[in-house]
Order: structure tokens, then C-alpha cells, then sequence
């Protein structure tokens, strides 16, 4: 094992933060069960919010930020993992509460662990990482409320960004009617090479409308929430449910009750970060099954460590596509 790692390290000197590139000493790792040699790990939403220190992401210093990583096994002192064993990690408050996975090394509870399922390899598990988990988490939420593919479309919100991507991607595959809202016209192509039937501008739903509005959609996947996910809630058709697990335009949600009580619709919360366990080796096995790898691989752009900084402020401005792995390598 080698005795340095390279980290990202963000430092709180009196509430100046300091976010800068380090060499440190293997005895600086936190504790845990598992040592890992990380792979690969990405930039999500919030990742960006811990980056440019918004949002109170960070909740000790100095810490390694980073909610996801795929590595390798190094050291292990539990019986559930071995050395050379391949693991993701997403959640849990890694990042943000512990150490996370903008590091080449990274040490974590047993627990947070889940071994790569065959047929997703360390890069793929990143270029999906925990806004495409969350995308799966969003279409089993759905299929649990008994939405199947059919005539109506499955509205995507957000499309262009990661868990979006990866939604659209997932849902067609499946054989649902893809529509994809974004705020990105010029993405067009992009989204309906990854699946989407049908683009729809972002400014049909950011704009308070009626209560109850004409029966568009089978159900959704929103990344979005605010305005964005009241005016889906009122295009939702009877029976139907939006599976709501971001707030990339807002936390609050300006809708009223009659989805739910005169069509029966179902808003469906999702969390990847205290998801059990079961539930997310469940999503990820789905991931090696459903989704298409090479729709995988036109999403996904690969930077170095030193690029988070700049990746972080462009994710809060909506200005990554798809998603953004960082090898660390
Ligand atoms: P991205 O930035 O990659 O995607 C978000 C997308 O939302 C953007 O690409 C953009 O899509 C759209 N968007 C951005 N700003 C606005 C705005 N002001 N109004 C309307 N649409 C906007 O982020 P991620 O995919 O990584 O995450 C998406 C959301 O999901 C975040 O809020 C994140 O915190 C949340 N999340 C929640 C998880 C959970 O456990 N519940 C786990 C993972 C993510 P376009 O340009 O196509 O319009």
C-alpha cells in the first residue's frame, strides 16, 4: 500500500474556506473497516454545493468531499470484503460527514459498501455513480406504484443533467415513451440519442398553471422540484406518480392536493443517501441489467482531481451534461 494519497481537502480557517490538492499520510484516513484504492469517483449536484460551500453540505473540516467512489479493496477488517474486491460507495454522509471520494485512498464502514455487480466495471460504476443509482431508485419507485411502459410518456425533468440522463436512458430501454424537459434546446439530439421521444422546453412547467391540468403524462422521474414538479404533479394522469428526488430548481412546492385526491396520483420521495442497503444492491444489479452501456458511455466525460473546483460551479449553473467522472488514477 503506498504510504501518501492524493486529496482534495477543504479547509474551514474561521469561515474562509481553502479548497486545494494534497499529498497526505495513510494515518490521516478516517476510521472504518475497509481501506480502498479509489478508482474513480464524480461530480453530483451536491458535491457542488460541498465544493462552493453552499447549502451547509460540510458538516466537519477539513474534510474530503466526495458522496460516491468505485475502488478496489486494499485492507479489510471484515469478513464481508476481501482484498482486490471491487466496491461502490454512495451516500451514507461520506462527503460530507466523513471522508469521501475525491482522494485515491478512502476508508469506509462495511456497511456503506456494495460489491460491483458483473458487467459494470470500476469507470461505469462512476459514470453512473449516485445520480444514476438515483435515477434507478426513481424507476423501481415507479414500477413499485405499478407504472408500466404504455401509450402515455414518462416525463424526465432536468433531462440534460445526471440523474436525468441516466432516466431517460434507463426508461426507454425499458420501453417507455421518453419525454425529456430541459432548459437546454440545444441538448435536443443528445437526449433523443439517449432515448427521448420527445423534448419538452423547461419553460412549460417553471410557470405556476392550473391545479389540475389535462392528463399528459404515465408519471415522472423529477430532478427538479419548486414549480417544475407542481405543474408535473397536474399533467400526471389518473393512477399514475412522479418519482421526486431532486431540487435543482427549488426546495418548496407550490402545488395543491388535487392530483393526489381526485386522480389518485402518486408523489413518490426518493433517497439515495440512507437508502438500505437491500434496496440499493437491488438498483444496482438493475443498473448491470437495464441499462444501455453505450448510451452510458456518450454521457460521460472523464477530468482530472484538480478539475472538481471548476466542475462544481459549472453543475450548480446546469452547465455539465450528463455526467462528470474524476479518475484518480
Ligand atoms: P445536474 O446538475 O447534473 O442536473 C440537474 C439538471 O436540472 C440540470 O442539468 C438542468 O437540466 C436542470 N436545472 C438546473 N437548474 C435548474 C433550474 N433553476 N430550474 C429548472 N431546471 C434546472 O445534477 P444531478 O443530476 O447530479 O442532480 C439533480 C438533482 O437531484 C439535484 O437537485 C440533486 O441534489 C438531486 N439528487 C438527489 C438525490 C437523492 O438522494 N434524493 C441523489 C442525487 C441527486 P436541463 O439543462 O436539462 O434543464
Amino acid at each position: 500500500m503506498s504510504q501518501s494519497f492524493k486529496a482534495l481537502v477543504v479547509e474551514d480557517a474561521g469561515g474562509a474556506h481553502k479548497t486545494s490538492v494534497q499529498e497526505l499520510g495513510m494515518d490521516r484516513l478516517p476510521a472504518g473497516e475497509v481501506t480502498v484504492r479509489v478508482a474513480y469517483s464524480t461530480v453530483n449536484y451536491k458535491d457542488g454545493l460541498a465544493v462552493v460551500h453552499r447549502g451547509r453540505i460540510i458538516r466537519s473540516y477539513p474534510m474530503v468531499p466526495g458522496i460516491d467512489f468505485s475502488g478496489t479493496v486494499v485492507d479489510s477488517q471484515s469478513p464481508e470484503f476481501k482484498p482486490g474486491e471491487q466496491v461502490v460507495l454512495n451516500g451514507w454522509g461520506v462527503g460530507e460527514r466523513h471522508w469521501g471520494g475525491f482522494a485515491q485512498m478512502a476508508r469506509a464502514k462495511a456497511e456503506w459498501l456494495v460489491k460491483l455487480p458483473a458487467g459494470i466495471g470500476l469507470k461505469q460504476a462512476m459514470a453512473i455513480g449516485t445520480a444514476g443509482y438515483t435515477a434507478m431508485l426513481c424507476v423501481m419507485a415507479l414500477e413499485d406504484y405499478g407504472i408500466k411502459p404504455g401509450d402515455k410518456e414518462v416525463i424526465v425533468t432536468g433531462a440534460a443533467g445526471g440523474v436525468g440522463s441516466v432516466a431517460v436512458a434507463i426508461l426507454a430501454r425499458l420501453g417507455h415513451a421518453v419525454a425529456a424537459s430541459t432548459g437546454r434546446p440545444e441538448q435536443a439530439d443528445y437526449l433523443k440519442s439517449l432515448g427521448a421521444r420527445t423534448i419538452v422546453a423547461r419553460g412549460d412547467f417553471d410557470k405556476p398553471g392550473k391545479p389540475l391540468d389535462a392528463e399528459r403524462w404515465a408519471g415522472g422521474i423529477d430532478s427538479v422540484g419548486s414549480q417544475t414538479l407542481a405543474t408535473v404533479l397536474s399533467q400526471v394522469r389518473y393512477g399514475g406518480a412522479v418519482a421526486a428526488c431532486g431540487l435543482a430548481g427549488g426546495t418548496n412546492l407550490p402545488a395543491t392536493v388535487l392530483p393526489f385526491i381526485l386522480r389518485g396520483v402518486g408523489l413518490l420521495g426518493v433517497d439515495s443517501v440512507m437508502c438500505p442497503r437491500p434496496r440499493r444492491q437491488a438498483a444496482w444489479a438493475r443498473l448491470a441489467k437495464d441499462l444501455p452501456f453505450d448510451k452510458l458511455d456518450a454521457m460521460t466525460t472523464v477530468h482530472g482531481l484538480d478539475q472538481v473546483p471548476a466542475l462544481a460551479d459549472a453543475i450548480l449553473k446546469g452547465q455539465v451534461r450528463g455526467r462528470a467522472v474524476i479518475d484518480l488514477g
